[in-house]
């Protein structure tokens, strides 16, 4: 049996749930999205990639066609008409149907997709062995251009940067910005640990504010651990003690390997390890 997916309004079989092929979404990429975590059937850290999700769409001049509360509502639902305890959720907020042209005005109401369903971003022993990367040379969207803040459906720079990873048999590609300090990894946010001090780039280098991101430097405070943001090189990332990134999907991952040399000792470090518990133990807990 196939999944409900929550499409405009109403919970439709999965054969069903079908967009046009002139919503916008779909010919120019136009919309956002979010990507959420399900633990022990909770929806997790529901409020700030709701805030996230609008502030994105605020940004692009996208209304959401529901309140933050009915969209938080409409989630709850889709998780529990598909059964998922422990899942992911993609919420997709389309421009909509409109015409053969790129003036997002004609379109009159916006689309909403939810998907609730399984993930396996990594296999499982990735994260006791760590994963490999590398340096992408695809340069992260020049924040002028397009802010690495808004998380919107126009995936193709990172989509570059994980074709390189792909070719050269890396899970992940770490990409920098348009002045070579590190931006971000594809789909997740970059930490270092240099000395027992935990570094990451500002969001200013061009990272997604990633919310994973965020809790993780909150536990690792509460660690007593020092998290200094700053502007990252490759140099750094070559000669640091651990070496993880965070993200909805991947939560936190240990690298081993970056551009075929080994990080640290070639196993996730210590700190790694413990934030990883500590968001583990986060995750399972937190809305109880
Ligand atoms: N950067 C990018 C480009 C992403 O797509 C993601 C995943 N949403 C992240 C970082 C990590 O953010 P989060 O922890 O909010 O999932």
């Amino acid at each position: 049996m196939g999944l409900k997916i929550w499409l405009d309004g109403k919970l439709v079989d999965e054969a069903d749930a079908k967009v046009s092929v002139f919503d916008h979404g779909l010919l120019y990429g136009d919309g956002v999205f979010e990507g959420i975590r399900v633990y022990e059937g909770r929806v997790f850290e529901l409020e700030a990639h709701i805030r996230r999700l609008y502030e994105s769409a605020r940004m692009i001049r996208l209304e959401i066609p529901l309140d933050k509360g009915e969209l938080g509502g409409a989630m709850k639902k889709t998780v529990e008409a598909n059964g998922i305890t422990d899942g992911y959720i993609r919420l997709v907020v389309t421009r909509g149907v409109g015409t053969l042209g790129l003036n997002p005005l004609v379109c009159e109401k916006s689309g909403l997709i939810i998907i609730a369903d399984q993930i396996q971003p990594y296999a499982e022993e990735l994260y006791e062995t760590g994963i490999k990367v590398i340096s992408a040379t695809t340069v992260r969207n020049h924040p002028l251009a397009l802010g690495a803040q808004l998380k919107s459906l126009n995936y193709l720079n990172n989509i570059i940067a994980r074709l390189e990873a792909l070719d050269s048999g890396a899970a992940e590609a770490i990409m920098y910005n348009h002045e070579g300090y590190v931006a971000e990894a594809t789909v997740e946010n970059v930490f270092i640990v240099r000395d027992g001090v935990i570094y990451t780039p500002p969001v200013a280098a061009g990272a997604l504010e990633g919310i994973t991101r965020n809790l993780v430097i909150r536990l690792a405070k509460e660690e007593n651990l020092e998290v200094v943001e700053k502007n990252l090189t490759r140099y750094d990332l070559y000669i640091c003690n651990e070496f993880f990134l965070t993200g909805t999907a991947a939560e936190v991952i240990g690298v081993v390997e970056i551009d075929g040399r080994t990080v640290g000792d070639g196993k996730p470090g210590p700190i790694t390890k413990r934030l990883r518990e500590r968001f583990f133990e986060y995750a399972h807990s937190s809305g109880k």
